[in-house]
């Protein structure tokens, strides 16, 4: 009875030193988050404003801020 009392002992040692080497290990330090990749700045074809391509207004003479600005410099 002793021995296995002793037994459970080593067991509840080692468990308890495997877990304190698991906590030791420096977390993994999360990825950057790359959830907005760069994008590509366009200026506006008309007053020169700056502006995330996704948001420029696509024209024949080039990008706008908005299409009022397409429309007064394309005509169109
Ligand atoms: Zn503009």
């Amino acid at each position: 009875m002793k021995a296995l009392v002793l037994l459970l002992v080593v067991l509840f040692g080692v468990w308890l030193w495997r877990r304190g080497r698991t906590l030791q290990t420096p977390p993994v330090p999360p990825a950057p988050q790359v959830s907005a990749p760069a994008q590509p700045m366009v200026s506006c074809t008309r007053c020169g404003v700056h502006l995330p391509q996704s948001l420029a207004v696509r024209g024949r003479q080039g990008d706008y801020c908005c299409e009022a600005h397409r429309r007064e410099a394309e005509g169109g």
